[in-house]
């Protein structure tokens, strides 16, 4: 099967949960986890629903019409100067056949632009980052290079600005995304702040502000890094492990249960299969199931029977979890009116 593509958007989320072996493996391998949490009989709610996908389309077309006139004047707008009249705008055909073709070319015409002393606007260019050993190509919406040579990473979404402000975690989500941007351009002199275009008070006129993605630069650049390396998962896996969806279930099961996954909460928003993952994690009782937060404060003690088990042992504890829980345990005792 043709591998299935990353994109910044998951590139950005994995970098959220960069402990999950099992979603590194299958975005490694470029296994298509939508497919497969349907397969396993969890499909994913996970997703952009076609309406939003539409609307979100319509939004982009008209911020770049006419050469992206007016892309460029939100931009100039935010760096304060003057925007350049649309015939000075070089916007150059990106095509290519093949995503390693297009990323060759647009690192063609990212250098041609650097060196033109106008203005250029990269409609959908095409980028490569290297994540744990394997390529992975990104495309942002544009950038747009300045008569200096500096290059802005311009993010267009279709959640609003309203009355000047906007929903921080969408915000902040588009912050990751286009951070996974800017380290593809490392190569280039690119601006560490990306410019955000959305829809202003729900009507489909373009607002924009310049993001500051420095944290957001420096964790990715962190969790990235520390992804641990493909070969290493596989080599560990069982000769037999396939991720082939025409399988049946039980068979399919044991192939994903055999690549170790760290399971959140914060799952259910970044990843296919997380109602798979929960079923499984709730199923051996994991802490982790009720949040970061909970299995933070349980320490040492990893799944619900343990807990309980903590809670219900009369004697002293040296583990501060535990006698923590005990005394929970007696004072929720007393309040009823029952033994422990
Ligand atoms: S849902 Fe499962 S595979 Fe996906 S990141 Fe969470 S634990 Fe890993």
């Amino acid at each position: 099967m043709p591998p299935r593509a990353l994109d910044a958007r998951a590139l950005a989320a994995l970098a959220a949960n960069p402990g999950c072996r099992r979603r590194a493996l299958l975005d490694g391998a470029g296994v298509d986890k939508a497919r497969l949490a349907e397969a396993l009989g969890s499909p994913s709610a996970f997703g952009q629903s076609q309406f939003a996908f539409a609307r979100g389309n319509s939004f982009e077309a008209s911020v770049k019409a006419d050469g992206g006139a007016e892309l460029l004047r939100l931009l100039c707008r935010r760096l304060g100067v003057e925007p350049p009249a649309p015939a000075d705008v070089t916007v150059p055909d990106l095509s290519a056949p093949g995503a390693a073709g297009r990323t060759a070319r647009t690192a063609l015409e990212l250098r041609a632009a650097a060196g033109r002393g106008t203005w250029t606007l990269l409609d959908h260019p095409m980028l490569s980052l290297e994540v744990a050993g394997a390529a992975v190509y990104l495309e942002p919406d544009a950038v747009v290079v300045d008569p200096e040579g500096t290059v802005t990473v311009i993010e267009i979404k279709s959640f609003p600005i309203l009355d000047g402000s906007a929903d921080p975690s969408k915000v902040g989500a588009a912050a990751r995304q286009s951070a996974v941007y800017v380290l593809a351009l490392g190569a280039h002199r690119v601006r560490e702040r990306v410019l955000l275009v959305c829809p202003k008070d729900f009507s489909n006129i373009p607002a924009a502000d310049l993001l500051d993605v420095r944290p957001q630069l420096s964790v990715t650049r962190r969790q990235l890094g520390r992804l641990t390396r493909l070969e290493s998962i596989a080599a560990a896996l069982p000769a037999d492990v396939t991720f082939d969806v025409s399988l049946p279930p039980v068979e399919l099961t044991r192939s994903v249960e055999s690549v170790p996954a760290a399971y959140a909460p914060e799952c259910l928003a970044a990843c296919e299969l997380a109602f798979h993952c929960r079923g499984r994690a709730r199923a051996a009782g994991e802490v982790m199931t009720l949040g970061r937060a909970v299995r933070g404060e349980l320490g040492r003690l990893r799944t619900v029977d343990a807990v309980l088990d903590a809670a219900a042992d009369p004697g002293p504890a040296a583990d501060p979890a535990a006698a923590a829980l005990r005394r929970a345990a007696r004072l929720r005792a007393e309040a009823l009116g029952v033994t422990v």
